[in-house]
């Protein structure tokens, strides 16, 4: 097992399978643009065995599947079938919920119990302004569906100054209304953001502001999480739970145990580093050689991590995925 001066060690692995998606969030994608598949995004079956490898390599537990967005790539469905009979405590998946509903037969055959839902706004028209593609209705559709089959559900919200922040309340009392736990996730200093630091202070709406909002209308108290849980969770006594990761202004970064794999094939220790390991050539060698070197590169992703803090980085969330 990898471990660090500080007791981390690589236990969550996000892997994105594919770059392409179909909305294009103004604080994701800058210009705008459609984002399409890589050309040299790995096979579905190497990233089955990526993941097998890692297992081994890092003691990877927990496995999430992000993109880009997952349910607009071809290889979900293989890659989900097979990395499901890998023995891993837990698989889930986040996505924009565009093409929920169509998919949500795929997801409870390969087991999968629970989702993460990207969802911004409940107004129509900021959504189109926010996600530059997709609808809300159809998003809504989604998740009554999801929910009604049985899957855990929880809605990620990107509070925005000025674009969406007056939407806090309206979806937090969706969430506790349908049973979902609601993670507002603080806008972070990636890609552009990292370089605009006048647009990312404009857009910025603190964990402390938040918390002020929700106050004024639900009395709430901290909740137990797990050690390296990135959010920090609150209870709404009779009504249910919401959480908060706020990278900005509580960094979880002491014990962040996640490693996360790009849909071609570059390992990130830490979404602070632009620092990047590539792995695609070590996926078409036997076990006996894959894993040793597999396990050097393992070591200096380690060493990337932050010690204290979330300092933002050119990474993009497109390529790995949040
Ligand atoms: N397409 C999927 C989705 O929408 O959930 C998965 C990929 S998306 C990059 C994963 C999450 O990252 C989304 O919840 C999105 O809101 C979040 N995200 C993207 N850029 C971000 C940023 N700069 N700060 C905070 N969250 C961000």
């Amino acid at each position: 097992m990898i471990v660090d001066r500080q007791g981390r060690r690589f236990r969550n692995l996000r892997i994105s399978l594919t770059a392409a998606c179909n909305y294009a969030c103004t604080y994701c994608v800058p210009d705008g643009k459609r984002l399409v598949a890589a050309q040299d995004e790995l096979s579905a079956e190497a990233m089955v065995r990526s993941v097998a490898y890692l297992i081994e390599a890092a003691g990877i537990e927990r496995l999430r599947i992000t993109g880009g967005e997952p349910l607009v790539s071809p290889k979900l469905e293989h890659f989900l079938r097979e990395t499901s009979q890998l023995g891993l405590q837990d698989i889930s998946l986040t996505t924009n919920g565009q093409l929920l509903a169509r998919k949500l037969p795929l997801l409870l055959e390969c087991g999968l119990k629970r989702i993460n839902v990207s969802l911004d706004t409940l107004d129509p028209e900021d959504f189109k302004r926010i996600a530059r593609g997709g609808d809300l209705a159809t998003v809504l559709q989604g998740l009554e569906e999801a929910r009604a089959a049985g899957l855990k559900i929880k809605v990620n919200m990107v509070p925005l100054r000025g674009q969406n922040h007056e939407q806090v309340l309206p979806m937090l009392d969706y969430c506790l209304e349908r049973g979902f736990e609601l993670r507002f996730i603080e806008l972070m200093r990636m890609g552009h953001l990292a370089r605009e630091g006048a647009s990312f202070q404009q857009q910025f709406y603190s964990m402390p502001e938040l918390l002020a909002a929700v106050a004024e209308h639900y009395e709430f108290a901290q909740a137990p999480a797990p050690l390296d849980a990135t959010a920090l969770r609150y209870e709404i006594p009779g009504h249910g739970f919401f959480g908060v990761i706020a990278n900005e202004s509580v960094p979880f970064c002491r014990t962040c145990s996640r490693l996360r794999l790009s849909s071609t094939g570059w390992l990130h220790g830490c979404l602070s580093s632009s620092n990047r390991h590539y792995v695609g050539d070590l996926l078409d060698k036997p076990r006996h050689q894959a894993l040793p070197a597999l396990q050097r590169l393992l070591v200096r992703a380690l060493a990337d991590k932050q010690d204290v803090a979330f300092a933002g980085g050119a990474t993009v969330m497109k390529i790995i995925g949040g």
